[in-house]
């Protein structure tokens, strides 16, 4: 790297929680950095629209999974926000009040030795689909496979197991009132982030890499790319030399899942004073969604598809989501609710260009992907995003930490001295 000469040290691509954390973390250790951008905003994944006036909704990350080590809960109090403690219980109580307490004890208990079986999966090193632990005979397939839509973006036979009991969830779930996105981008805000300059191609034949964007090309002794996986599978930027093939392979094999939100307006909240009420939709069918009622109180109503459900719904379009979450709502609460209902704003993420849908699950037979996917190349190009993460992969905590990994990686590489490092 000696006598390299580049307009700034490190190119991130990417700015979202991966990007934005690499960015900072290289930024503080005294680097000229450049975080290249596709969108005219920052924060991927993790994006709060208001959807009316004050009533902020998350279309992307909500929950602050494993509360008690994620590492956003301290950000997010250092930033000033709020953090709601108040963790979910998924579907428990309408569940138990529709199923019946019978029933509902048989679904748990089928649940819970599903979720045993995973994680042996984890202890033997075995890598097989998840399809091979539940009885597809059982009463509680289809809504099984629901649930792993909405957890992996994909149906049972298609996910990991493996990758699943690599994924470290724990129970404690928090929430941010203001959102998640709001709190990324907070985080991000200052940082030398070019928006609108999506990366075409990455020359890294030379002793410096190149990135061309329509405003120009970029120069940097090291690159790291935040990228969704989905995007260095489809080549949407053009490497000369082209990626490796066990690189690609990796990211192929790493899909991003669909999962679709859609926020309906309850005004006069219908559904009662609760603070939020969450329920499960039908138990005979993969095709139902899970219900957030009333989140904080809030006069809404957030509907939760994944798989095939939400793929087909966002394809759709909006007129179809409504029909749908009405039709499952007034099956449990009656049909009197319809006219109280109407869609404030939707997801779309398996047509955003710039994510190509969800988060990523990895294939049966693939969970070492990821750890593939996150390994350097040249000691110059540095890989991050939340495919990356092992432990926590789908996640935007994961997606975080792995952004300050690759920031260590390449500081360790260089040399921790910032910028005197990457000069000797
Ligand atoms: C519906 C939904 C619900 C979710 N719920 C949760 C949740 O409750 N809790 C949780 O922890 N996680 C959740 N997630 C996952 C979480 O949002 C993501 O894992 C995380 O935000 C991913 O961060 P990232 O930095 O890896 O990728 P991204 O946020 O996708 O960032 C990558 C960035 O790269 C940019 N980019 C793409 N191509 C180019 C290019 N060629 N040049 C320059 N820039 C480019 C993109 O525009 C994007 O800004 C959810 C995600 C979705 C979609």
């Amino acid at each position: 790297m000696t006598g390299v000469s580049a307009d700034k040290d490190v190119a991130v691509v990417g700015a979202g929680a991966a990007g934005l954390a690499a960015g900072r973390r290289l930024v503080e250790a005294g680097l000229e950095v450049a975080i290249l951008e596709a969108r005219d905003r920052i924060g991927g994944r993790a994006w709060t629209v208001e959807a009316r006036p004050g009533l902020p909704v998350d279309l992307g990350c909500e929950w602050l999974h494993c509360a008690e080590r994620n590492p956003l809960v301290a950000v997010a109090r250092n930033l000033g926000f709020d953090v709601d403690e108040h963790s979910e219980f998924w579907s428990t109580r309408t569940s138990r009040l529709r199923l019946g307490q019978a029933a509902y004890d048989d679904i748990m208990a089928a649940l819970e030795a599903f979720w045993e079986k995973v994680d042996a999966c984890g202890e033997e090193d075995r890598d097989v689909a998840c399809s091979e632990f539940f009885d597809p005979e059982s009463p509680w397939h289809p809504w099984l496979d629901s649930a792993m839509g909405r957890i992996a973006g994909a149906s049972l036979a298609e996910v990991s197991a493996l990758d699943q009991a690599r994924i470290k969830e724990t129970d404690l779930n928090w929430r941010l009132p203001a959102g998640y996105g709001s709190v990324i981008a907070r985080y991000g805000a200052g940082l030398p982030v070019a928006l609108e300059a999506p990366v075409t191609g990455i020359d890294w034949n030379g002793p410096a890499v190149a990135l061309d964007t329509p405003k120009g090309r970029v120069t940097a002794r090291a690159v790291v790319l935040a990228l969704p996986a989905s995007l260095i599978a489809a080549e949407a930027i053009a490497f000369a030399p082209a990626l490796p093939p066990a690189k690609l392979e990796a990211a192929a094999n790493l899909p991003l899942g669909s999962d679709l939100k859609v926020f309906l307006a309850a005004d006069g909240k219908p559904f009662g004073g609760q603070y939020d009420m969450q329920y499960s939709g039908r138990f005979d069918r993969t095709d139902s969604g899970h219900y957030l009622i009333h989140p904080y109180g809030r006069p809404i109503v957030e509907a939760y598809y994944g798989g095939r459900n939400a793929k087909d719904l966002e394809a759709a379009g909006p007129a179809a989501m409504l029909d749908f979450a009405m039709e499952e709502l007034a099956d449990v609460f009656g049909a009197e609710f319809r006219g109280e209902l109407s869609l404030i704003t939707h997801s779309s993420w398996m047509s955003d260009p710039w994510a190509r849908g969800a988060y990523s699950y990895a294939k049966p037979g693939w969970a070492d992907a990821r750890a593939t996917l996150a390994e350097p190349l040249d000691d110059r190009l540095f890989f991050a995003g939340e495919a990356t993460s092992i432990s926590d992969g789908a996640s935007c905590h994961g997606a975080y930490q792995s952004g300050l990994d690759a920031a260590e990686a390449l500081l360790a590489r260089f040399g921790q001295g910032g910028k005197a490092g990457m000069q000797s």
